[in-house]
């Protein structure tokens, strides 16, 4: 391969630029969300409602997805939080943690402001391990109660959630909810935070990213070290976003590792460092993003084409909801 093409495909595979990609996606389509509240509100021209904001609702969507395990059916109302949650579970058991490392936009947010922070300050200041270690078991534990709580939901109560017209719109009270001085306030503070200390929310309080790392420990996609022509550099390690010591492993099993591919990129030494597939097929670094983005896309394709995307819900209905007061007398829910 010419070396100019290379360097575009580096580029373009690069982990700024898809998860930066994902991250601008994410705010134009809640910008059309907002677009097509106005409309219904009489304040604006039709703008169709764009279901990927359902990404937003991690309670209400995991409740209806546990709903469909228990046998409660597919739902239809608001099927697109369904197809997200089972593509974050896809890209993450067969990418370890894909969805984290290539796609989620909230985390994006996070490594930025660590980004910037390392940029600004020379580094992310390192918890000792203790603390490092607890913060880590805190996310499980968090992850533990949000899931038990949103999986012991009966299944009557769960069907019935979707059904609620809060339901319906919640995205666009919680979306209206990002201007408030509250939760301005409180972001810049997380921004600040995770500037000095790193992405603290993923590392130790997202109980999504606790799922994921979890299911990620299955995946038959992982970093190899070949010990008999590693130099010791350490290079790999110290470039790690996760702090995995990725010297001193053979095979990188790390429930952190969301699969970035840094660590491949910075080995100076030919096929020291590889993802491999169950230890075998090797999986080029600009390869990887490629797959999990395919997959990703791939499972929202079939949901699109087989009408399992698209809300049921008339606008009619959601424009008279709109304009019922039910988003001014509630408070945001997830
Ligand atoms: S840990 Fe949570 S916020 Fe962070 S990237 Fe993963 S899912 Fe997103
Ligand atoms: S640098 Fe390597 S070990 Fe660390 S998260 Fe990325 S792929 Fe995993
Ligand atoms: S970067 Fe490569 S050579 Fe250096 S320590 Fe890591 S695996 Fe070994």
């Amino acid at each position: 391969m010419p070396d100019r093409l290379r360097r575009v495909i580096a580029a373009l595979t690069s982990r700024p630029v898809v998860k930066g990609a994902f991250l601008v996606f994410f705010v134009w389509i809640s910008a059309r969300l907002l677009a097509f509240a106005s409309w219904a509100r009489g304040e604006g021209p039709y703008v169709p409602r764009p279901e990927a904001v359902a990404g937003i609702l991690p309670v209400g969507h995991f409740t209806s997805f546990f709903a469909w395990l228990k046998g409660g059916g597919w739902d239809t109302l608001l099927p697109a939080g369904l197809v997200i949650i089972i593509a974050a579970l896809a890209t993450s058991l067969l990418f370890k943690r894909g969805f984290c490392g290539w796609i989620c936009p909230v985390g994006t947010v996070w490594e930025g402001a660590a980004a910037l922070g390392r940029h600004l300050l020379g580094h992310n200041v390192r918890l000792p391990k203790w603390l490092d270690r607890t913060g880590m078991g805190l996310r499980y534990l968090i992850g533990i109660a949000f899931f038990g709580f949103v999986g012991m939901v009966s299944l009557a109560e769960a069907v019935g959630f979707r059904q609620l017209p809060y339901m319906w719109v919640a995205d666009i009270k919680i979306i209206e909810g990002f201007g408030q001085p509250l939760f301005i306030v409180v972001i810049l503070l997380a921004f600040v935070v995770s500037m000095l200390l790193g992405p603290v929310w993923c590392r130790y309080v997202c109980p999504l990213g606790a799922l994921y790392s979890a299911v990620g420990l299955a995946s038959p996609c992982a970093v190899q070290r070949d010990a008999n022509t590693c130099i010791d550099c350490g290079k790999c390690s110290r470039i790690c976003h996760a702090f995995v010591d990725v010297q001193h492993a053979d095979v990188v099993r790390a429930v952190e590792c969301d699969g970035c591919m840094d660590c491949v990129k910075v080995c100076p030494v030919p096929a020291c460092l590889e993802a491999k597939v169950v230890g075998r097929t090797r999986i080029a670094p600009w390869v990887w993003p490629l797959l999990v983005v395919g997959l990703w896309l791939g499972i929202y394709a079939i949901a699109k084409l087989t009408g399992n995307w698209d809300t049921t819900i008339p606008d009619e209905a959601f424009r008279q909801i709109i304009n019922s007061g039910l988003l001014e007398q509630t408070t945001p829910m997830f």
